[in-house]
């Protein structure tokens, strides 16, 4: 307990702009919950429209002395904080693990991929290029450049606190770009404290600024429609997804956009059934299912379905629920009430219309906001978890018949973020990979998630890419230089 007190105590409370901890301007404060509880953490500082204008404020002035310092010294720094964040990994997983409810042992794992962003984009600050070409018709020679595209908003959600800010800032910083976060009102512990192990790997003050609030509206909104503001980089729900397009569109900003999931995970009859329950755990089950790559629709041939569920079932059923700060705990708390109840209305919805219960199907009584791992067979077409997503421990399983089936089934949403598929066929494996409408594709694996790789999607998942060497070019715009050489 004293472990959990100290790494809450040590963690930052306020809003930084301009290289300073500061109140916020009302003197208001929000509470942070622990979801494994429900009870409250600490309280953070609650930031309003005035103090977005401030860090903005903070960002515009700090750019161009930022886009002018050395890519190497934008790349130390970088370094820098993936060596603090890997040294003070425990206490960063466990003040994660409080806020948002992961086992340790997850939050760990996300405390890695976090720190990862900061060594790749680490190693891609430095390898910022141009080119230069002779004109096709001869007489001059075209040249272009990579400029930071100049002051960024960056909101980022609840699921992954770190690791959806990492990967928007690691690029930023190393793009020579300046930026104003806003963590999300769940959970801006891990953020802020990562605030403080940016500075001391030396980040200027200004470079970046962040701001927790609980009226992400209010706060942001005189953002989007300020004009010194050059780029939005949004991580989270669709529908606040295209919110921010239209106000994007005010002062036309270069705009990122990862947006929500429904994955499916195609299993056929000639996988390897051992290894496709292995990937079905990892990707159903990273995070508790509150992932937007998380495989919420199972889709399984016929001829291994029966194998497939119970052998799943089995696995899921023996996963230990508790809270994630206690000792082998493998699934915490989900984040809130809302989100527990949604899980349950989903399950009911798809039970009332026929699906069958295998494993779980229903929330734990008591403290926290649990619910219990659980395998649904027998779905049904109309069942609302098919096409919603579902941010929890489901697994819903439907039988296919044939490839071409098992394509349409799994290209049948709005969605376009991942899919997994389970095959040994290594010509099926091509032919379904470039028949999927998805921006990623787990082949034979449940985790697509990597720093080196472009993390993204399409339709309603969005569009833009984090992570890999296209990940910088969100920050970059491309200046082009006709010279004359008469
Ligand atoms: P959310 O409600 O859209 O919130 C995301 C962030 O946007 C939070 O910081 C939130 O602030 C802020 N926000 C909410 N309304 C806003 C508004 N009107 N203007 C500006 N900012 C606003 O999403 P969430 O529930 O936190 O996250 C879950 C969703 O994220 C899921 O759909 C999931 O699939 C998606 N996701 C996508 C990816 C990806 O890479 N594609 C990764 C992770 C998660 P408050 O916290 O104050 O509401």
């Amino acid at each position: 307990m004293s472990d959990q007190s100290a790494v809450v105590k040590a963690a930052p409370k306020g809003i930084y702009v301009a290289g300073e901890w500061r109140d916020a301007s009302g003197g208001g404060s929000f509470a942070v919950e622990d979801p494994g509880t429900g009870k409250p953490l600490c309280e953070v500082a609650d930031g309003q429209a005035d103090d977005a204008r401030s860090a903005l404020d903070a960002a515009v002035d700090a750019q161009a002395d930022w886009a002018a310092t050395p890519p190497r010294e934008r790349a130390e720094i970088l370094r820098r904080a993936w060596q603090l964040m890997t040294d003070r990994a425990d206490d960063l997983a466990l003040l994660m693990t409080l806020e948002m409810g992961k086992s340790r042992a997850e939050s760990k794992s996300e405390v890695t991929y976090a720190a990862e962003f900061f060594r790749w984009f680490s190693e891609e600050a430095v390898r910022i290029e141009g080119r230069y070409a002779q004109n096709p018709a001869g007489g001059s020679r075209l040249l272009t450049m990579k400029q930071p595209v100049g002051p960024c908003l960056l909101i980022t959600p609840w699921n992954f606190p770190l690791a959806m800010g990492t990967r928007k800032i690691g690029p930023a910083i190393a793009a020579g770009c300046t930026m104003i976060v806003k963590p999300a009102q769940l959970t801006p512990l891990s953020m802020l404290q990562l605030t403080d192990v940016l500075a001391e790997a030396g980040l200027p003050p200004g470079v970046l600024n962040v701001v927790p609030s609980s009226s992400a509206a209010k706060t942001v909104g005189p953002l989007m429609s300020d004009p010194r503001l050059r780029k939005v980089s949004f991580t989270g729900s669709t529908p606040v997804g295209k919110s921010l397009m239209e106000q994007a569109s005010k002062n036309l900003l270069r705009v990122s956009m990862e947006l929500g999931g429904n994955a499916p995970f195609l299993v056929f009859g000639d996988a390897d059934i051992d290894a496709a329950v292995e990937g079905a755990v990892v990707a159903k089950m990273r995070n508790n299912g509150e992932s937007c790559v998380a495989a919420n629709r199972f889709h399984v041939a016929g001829e291994v379905a029966v194998e497939f569920t119970a052998r799943l079932a089995e696995r899921l059923g023996a996963m230990k629920v508790g809270h994630g700060a206690e000792e082998g705990t493998q699934v915490g708390p989900l984040i809130d009430a809302d989100q527990r109840d949604k899980v349950g209305e989903l399950v009911d919805d798809a039970v009332g219309k026929g699906a069958r219960v295998v494993t779980g199907g229903s929330a734990v009584e008591g403290d926290g906001y649990f619910f219990t791992p659980t395998v649904l067979s027998n779905v049904p077409r109309e069942a609302r978890i098919l096409t919603e997503e579902v941010f929890g421990p489901v697994a819903p399983v439907t039988a296919f018949g044939s490839e071409e089936e098992a394509l349409a089934l799994a290209n049948n949403t709005e969605f376009g973020l991942v899919a997994y598929v389970f095959t040994q066929d290594l010509r099926r494996a091509l032919r379904v990979a470039e028949g999927l409408q998805t921006g990623m594709v787990g082949l034979n694996t449940g985790l697509v998630s990597n720093a080196a790789a472009p993390f993204g999607g399409v339709k309603a998942s969005g569009f833009g890419r984090e992570g890999g060497t296209e990940g910088i070019e969100e920050y970059l715009s491309t200046k082009y230089v006709a010279v004359s050489l008469s």
